[in-house]
């Protein structure tokens, strides 16, 4: 087998990059480890920054985004007795999608699967070899067990945290890791139940942070902040209704409760991994870096790096030119950055750490966030995303 661009896991940042690709005439191969019914179903991310739904729509996969997805054009802050908002168009002239990860998944794999490039589900023992020639190979066993070699022109590592991509960039030599593990964690639930409110409610609290966010206008996802040690099974329905009960309480409001479809613990982490790139071998999305969720950025991040590389590969092997692939790294770290930087600042600012100190500089700062416009506006930007820049 040969194709141009090998790509080593099929989430978002792979599926997107092998689309992206395709429209401008450059071959890829997509090999992801689990089934198709798995990868549909995965429950992760849910808000699309305008230049992630930009980019879906030019790529031809946003036709049931634009019809399912729900625009949002601000979010709420909230701490006891208060609920303020923030108005997103009028702060920076964007907004923000609510359109679940699994939507996108599932539209890019149909778009796949309707005569785009390869995509092998079920394959095992992924190993990308000869990275730092011009001729690299993947050797992989496919889902009927027969070994395969692929031969590309470029490797794309696109197989999330778990990978083994980054191990191979880490081999190279330089490698630095920078990583945050914070001491909290995410207890989600995915509720048959209409959203009660018309906007995201990022909730500070006494015992602890809430989200109150939706999937659909029947479907709702919410979270309360835990204690990373806790097990799910110690968490009732009961007691996660009554936690977001409590954490966003408001006079006049309550929460609409329903049968909850599914539910997890989500631990919460930073993590970079530089450079994001060896030889021909390049990382995009998860597999370099991870945010915590608090900034809704880890989906918009994996779509931002791959809209970037994809231009830096087909600059390199359509026009021979390595500029831009010579630049990927570091120009799509300088993102990772800032986003690293705004979803540790919203962590921060919303989490209890159980220390009375660091809550009254939360609620100053949430104060600050609510009562000037130029603090305000900065949250905006981060937010709803900056633009990505070839
Ligand atoms: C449990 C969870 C919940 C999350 N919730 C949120 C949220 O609420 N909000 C938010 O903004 N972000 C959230 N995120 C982050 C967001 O979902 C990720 O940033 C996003 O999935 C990144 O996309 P990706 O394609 O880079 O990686 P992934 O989605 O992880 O895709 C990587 C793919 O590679 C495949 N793969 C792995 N190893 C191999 C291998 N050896 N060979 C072949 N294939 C392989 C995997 O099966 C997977 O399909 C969550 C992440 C997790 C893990």
């Amino acid at each position: 087998m040969r194709t141009q661009v090998g790509i080593i896991g099929g989430g978002p940042a792979g599926l997107l990059l092998s689309r992206l690709l395709a429209l401008q005439g450059v071959d890829s191969v997509v090999l992801e480890n689990r089934s198709r019914e798995y990868v549909e179903g995965r429950i992760r991310a849910g808000i699309l920054e305008q230049h992630s739904v930009d980019t879906l729509v030019a790529a031809g996969v946003g036709d049931r985004l634009r019809r399912e997805g729900l625009e949002h054009s601000g979010i709420h802050l909230q701490w006891p007795g208060t609920r303020a908002t923030l108005d997103f168009p009028a702060l920076c002239g964007r907004t923000v999608w609510v359109y679940g990860q699994t939507e996108v998944v599932k539209d890019l794999v149909a778009a796949q699967l309707a005569g785009g490039p390869p995509l092998l589900f079920g394959v095992s023992d992924v190993v990308p070899e000869d990275v730092d020639t011009d001729s690299p190979r993947i050797r992989f066993t496919d889902a009927d067990g027969a070994p395969q070699v692929l031969g590309c022109d470029v490797v794309a590592g696109t197989d999330g945290f778990h990978g083994v991509s980054r191990g191979l960039v880490a081999g190279g030599g330089g490698q630095q890791v920078f990583e945050r593990t914070y001491p909290y964690a995410w207890l989600g639930i995915l509720a048959d139940a209409a959203p009660s409110t018309d906007e995201l409610i990022y909730a500070w609290h006494p015992d602890g942070f809430a989200l109150y966010s939706m999937r659909s206008p029947t479907v709702s996802r919410l979270y309360v902040q835990v204690d990373p040690a806790e097990r799910i099974e110690d968490w009732s329905d009961e007691r996660i209704w009554d936690a977001l009960d409590t954490r966003l309480a408001l006079e006049g409001w309550s929460v609409n409760r329903g049968p909850v479809l599914e539910k997890s613990i989500l631990p919460m982490r930073s993590f970079v991994s530089t450079p994001m790139r060896r030889g021909r071998l390049f990382l995009a999305g998860d597999a370099a870096h991870i945010v915590p969720p608090t900034g809704a950025k880890g989906l918009n991040l994996a779509i931002a790096d791959v809209t970037r590389l994809a231009t830096a590969l087909v600059r390199l092997l359509q026009d021979k030119q390595t500029d831009l692939a010579d630049a990927y790294s570091d120009a799509a770290l300088a993102r990772v950055w800032r986003c690293t930087h705004f979803s540790w600042w919203m962590t921060s600012m919303l989490h209890r750490s159980g220390d009375e100190f660091d809550a009254r500089l939360q609620l100053a700062q949430l104060e600050r966030v609510c009562s000037s416009e130029p603090a305000a506006r900065e949250l905006a930007e981060n937010y709803t995303g900056l633009p990505v820049e070839a």
